[in-house]
């Protein structure tokens, strides 16, 4: 079956340095050079924002309007595609509304879908995207909340209950942690705290059980593909380690009640903990997904054998987007081809080959000559304008 999803139209407005550009894309690779700050990863960034309606980097919406527009009286970026879809074609805008001294325009995102107003959270993975970066070194050996960010964002582009899940669970933990502080100060009683138990951990239960779902396809593929690119001398894997208790493989809840059962009886075990510390110390925003490369933690590990288990397990995530959607993600990579050497470049391009498009920038195209020549589509960056261009 020939799988059809790829952008075909994109249009930036005021976009972090962009001024107004817009460019065709083609099916296939499309290769963008420029030289470094010129907006190669802001191009891509503004395409992973269109997918997940969020900033790639930790940024705020008045961030990523161009910054010589802030103190005029309407600062907005605006960011349109058109996407050939095998579920419709998809036109999708984003404006994006930075600070305003006019209380009648709201600062924030609005988002319409095929022309008709939405909710951002309505508009996340209408147009699938996985994007490599040269900081997801750190999603193997960094901080576990990169380890969630890196569930969270896949998952919510292919379960909507799962994004609702995740935004409830958040302000309901905002609101227990606020009761426990009270709690603590003897202006609350313990026992409101179990109206938010059963809250936080229903939500959480839902959480728990897609993110152990998720990991059940990732950790094979991810396993296949750092075998892959290391030519068999390296082996990673990954457990899932949620906070509400020591699961291993064998032991874990096949659903979610399960799971919201077990949050509920770490809860009540810490109780008298979280009202001293003031904070929910169990549940999702705690998890961590434990990655291993050889037998050893994968901070233990070299810098190409870290970056390459990052690599596998974006890899692995392109390919549970396309199981969950039937239709292939977009493929962005910013700048990570050229820091690989050739045999492991080789096996990146494989996998990509059989993705329906992929957009790859670097600042050295003469480190990717093999890409360069096998590109559909070539562009250049320079001071926040595309174009493309034909030939050498
Ligand atoms: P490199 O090769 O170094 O990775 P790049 O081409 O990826 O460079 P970008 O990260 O896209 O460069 O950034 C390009 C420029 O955009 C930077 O100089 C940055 O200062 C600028 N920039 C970021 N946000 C804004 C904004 N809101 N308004 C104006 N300029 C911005
Ligand atoms: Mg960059």
């Amino acid at each position: 079956m020939l799988y059809a999803v790829f952008i075909f139209d994109l249009e930036i407005v005021n976009y972090r340095n962009y001024g107004r550009s817009r460019i065709r894309l083609d099916r296939g690779i499309n290769l963008v050079v420029g030289d470094n700050a010129q907006g190669k990863s802001n191009l891509l960034e503004a395409i992973y924002l269109l997918s997940t309606l969020r900033s790639s980097r930790a940024s705020s919406d008045a961030d990523l309007v161009r910054r010589d527009l802030l103190h005029t009286e309407f600062p907005v970026a605006r960011l349109a595609t058109q996407v050939e879809r095998s579920a419709g074609n998809l036109m999708l805008e984003v404006a994006i509304v930075g600070r305003t001294t006019d209380a009648s325009h709201r600062a924030g995102k609005r988002v319409r879908v095929n022309g008709v107003p939405r909710r951002a959270s309505e508009a996340v993975g209408q147009l699938a995207a996985v994007l490599f970066t040269t900081l997801d070194i750190d999603i193997a050996a960094g901080p576990p909340l990169l380890r969630r960010r890196y569930l969270d964002m896949m998952i919510s582009q292919v379960d909507r209950g799962y994004l609702r899940a995740m935004q409830k669970y958040a302000r309901v933990l905002q609101q227990r942690n606020s009761l426990l502080k009270r709690v603590q100060s003897r202006e609350a009683s313990a026992s409101e705290l179990n109206f938010w138990d059963q809250e936080l951990a229903h939500s959480g239960g839902i959480i728990m059980q897609a993110r152990a779902d998720a990991l059940g396809h990732l950790v094979p593929q991810a396993q296949f593909h750092m075998d892959r690119l290391s030519d068999g001398l390296e082996t990673l894997s990954m457990t899932y380690r949620p906070a509400v208790g020591g699961l291993d493989e064998h032991d874990c809840p096949i659903d979610e009640t399960e799971w919201t059962a077990r949050m509920l009886r770490a809860l009540a075990g810490l109780r008298t903990r979280e009202i001293h510390a003031g904070a929910t110390l169990v549940g999702p925003h705690r998890d961590d997904v434990i990655v291993e490369i050889n037998a050893l933690p994968a901070d233990f590990g070299s810098r190409a054998q870290q970056r390459t288990a990052a690599l596998s397990m974006r890899i692995a995530e392109a390919s549970y987007l396309r199981r969950a959607l039937g239709d292939d993600p977009v493929v962005l990579l910013d700048d990570v081809l050229s820091e690989l050497d050739a045999r492991r470049r080789r096996g990146v391009m494989e996998f990509l080959d059989t993705f329906q498009q992929t957009i790859v920038t670097t600042a050295e195209p003469d480190r990717v000559r093999d890409v360069m020549t096998r590109a559909a589509g070539r562009f250049v960056v320079a001071a926040g304008t595309i174009t493309r261009f034909e030939g050498e």
